[in-house]
């Protein structure tokens, strides 16, 4: 494989300009030979053309990945064998991590360090880690008085269907499929349409290290009425896992009960950070830049419906607003860039619909605004009313809002007063506030002083409109497999 091409006046293109489906291990065009574009959203410029799977195509796709599934040697092969080809799997992603951060960069304008140093290594890693749980997992055994063995089996559950979002194409795919496939199963993975490139690169990968033809199949196009919507609704798969929008999310439950297949939905967020005035406050400022500008605040968990305690106020917000000034927005493939653009012309105007005048309520510009083309600079919009679509709304770019409270009780009801339950972020140097507010908040995941680690073994997903059910070590054992409960007469 080799790196990103340079065309005209530096407009970065993949290096293959045609990101085919992977069918049954073959590279292929559409049955009705129909292609879309991707567009690099820093350049502008068309990245690559996409073969555009139709019906029969992810039909061929669902059949090859069932057939591997029911003939082929992947369920049989055993933890041990299973595990040794994810491990070459991970070290071909370790091989080719620049191809295939390029690939990330180009289609979705996110900062190539962040590709190099966290993305593509940690993708590595998701195979690395479920091939490990899957081989080193035990199995409950239930004493009785009877004198039988009672224990559990983990099937795996058959086809799994993986979709995924633009906003952390390879990492988020390999956080679906590593479990799916280390317990055995096969997949039909269709990526986001804005971000194709990656899937195809790794199940490229995948079938050079020897995973055998049909395990990983890939689909490109779009969601209603196109791959997305065909793939989620066909007989043929027995989980559906998908990290997206809510209104998506809501979408795909819906087919999935039409065919009584388990879903596991990863939807949106609007995290909030309660900042104590006991905190030093240099160091939450930084947390909530991080929190809240990483990848262009386009991350489910951002951090960024910000609660500071009255007191600690407009000092939080003067250190915030140097932190957000601070950081480099910029061409994505520079290095030097630690905010890139938004990924797409749509979703800039989104965004940006955010930042007119009437959107902002009576809030504050702290700091930011427009950026050059799509891009939008970190955005810190202060006094934001509680019933505001900026303190509300999932807005998915770089955009913090920031209210004041002035007690621990009224900062957990202004945290909780949301139709999300991803995340919450904590900064505070008391153990004993720490302590309660981990309690109280109404979140899958708190972070208390830190931000963004998330262990792959520990649960991981949300409530009320941020989904679904967890996937993450055993819990993703549960949901891609079927347990068996086994019952011997010795
Ligand atoms: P979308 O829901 O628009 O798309 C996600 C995927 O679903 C894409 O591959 C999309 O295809 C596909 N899709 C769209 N409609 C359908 C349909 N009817 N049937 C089947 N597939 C469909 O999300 P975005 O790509 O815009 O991603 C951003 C969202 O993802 C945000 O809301 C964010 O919060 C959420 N997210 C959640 C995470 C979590 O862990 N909770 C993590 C990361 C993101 P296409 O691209 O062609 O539209």
């Amino acid at each position: 494989m080799t790196g990103a091409a340079t065309t005209g006046a530096g407009r970065r293109t993949h290096a293959d300009p045609l990101v085919r489906q992977v069918i049954g291990g073959e590279e292929s065009e559409a049955a009705a030979g129909e292609r879309f574009e991707t567009v690099n959203p820093w350049t502008q410029a068309p990245a690559a053309e996409v073969v555009l799977s139709g019906e029969e195509d992810v039909a061929r796709a669902v059949a090859a990945a069932r057939a591997a599934f029911d003939e082929g040697p992947w369920p049989r092969l055993g933890f041990a064998a299973r595990g040794r080809l994810l491990h070459a799997l991970a070290d071909a992603i370790d091989a080719h991590a620049e191809e295939l951060a390029m690939a990330d960069c180009i289609d979705v304008g996110k900062p190539i360090t962040m590709l190099r140093e966290f993305e593509v290594p940690r993708s590595a890693v998701n195979f690395r880690v479920f091939a490990d749980h899957a081989r080193l997992s035990t199995a409950e055994a239930f004493p009785n008085d009877l004198g039988l063995t009672v224990y559990t089996r983990y099937e795996p559950a058959g086809v799994v269907a993986a979709i995924v979002p633009w906003n952390v194409p390879l990492m988020m795919l390999s956080w679906k499929i590593a479990p799916a496939l280390a317990w055995g199963n096969t997949v039909v993975v269709k990526p986001a349409e804005d971000s194709p490139a990656s899937a195809s690169l790794l199940a490229r990968l995948a079938s050079e290290v020897g995973i055998p033809p049909g395990v990983i199949n890939v689909v490109h196009g779009f969601g209603p009425d196109s791959a997305g919507q065909f793939l989620t609704e066909s007989p043929g798969i027995d989980r559906v896992t998908f990290t997206g929008e809510t209104g998506t999310g809501r979408a795909i439950g819906r087919a999935a009960a039409g065919n009584l297949v388990p879903v596991s939905l990863e939807l949106g967020g609007k995290s909030a950070h309660v900042v104590c005035g006991d905190v030093d406050l240099a160091a939450a400022a930084g947390l909530a830049a991080r929190a809240s500008f990483m990848n262009s605040g386009q991350i489910c968990f951002a951090g960024n419906r910000i609660l500071v305690e009255q007191g600690a106020y407009e000092e939080f917000l003067r250190r915030f607003a140097g932190a957000a000034e601070a950081l480099r927005v910029g061409d994505p493939a520079d290095p030097a860039t630690e905010v890139g653009t938004l990924s797409s012309c749509k979703h800039f105007e989104k965004v940006s619909s955010y930042l007119d005048g009437d959107a902002f309520a009576g809030g504050r510009l702290v700091a930011g605004g427009p950026g050059d083309g799509w891009a939008v600079r970190p955005t810190i919009v202060a006094d934001v009313p509680a019933d505001s679509p900026l303190w509300r709304e999932e807005i998915f770019g770089p955009v913090a809002t920031v209210a004041p409270f002035e007690s621990e009780v009224e900062a957990i009801a202004a945290a909780n007063d949301s139709e999300y339950g991803l995340s919450a972020l904590v900064s505070t140097d008391s153990n004993a506030r720490a302590s309660r507010l981990v309690a109280a908040l109404d979140a899958g995941l708190v972070w208390v002083n830190t931000f963004p680690f998330r262990d792959p073994r520990a649960p991981y997903g949300g409530s009320g409109s941020s989904g679904v059910g967890r996937e993450g070590g055993t819990f993703s054992r549960d949901f891609f497999t079927e347990p068996k409960q086994v019952v011997i007469q010795p």
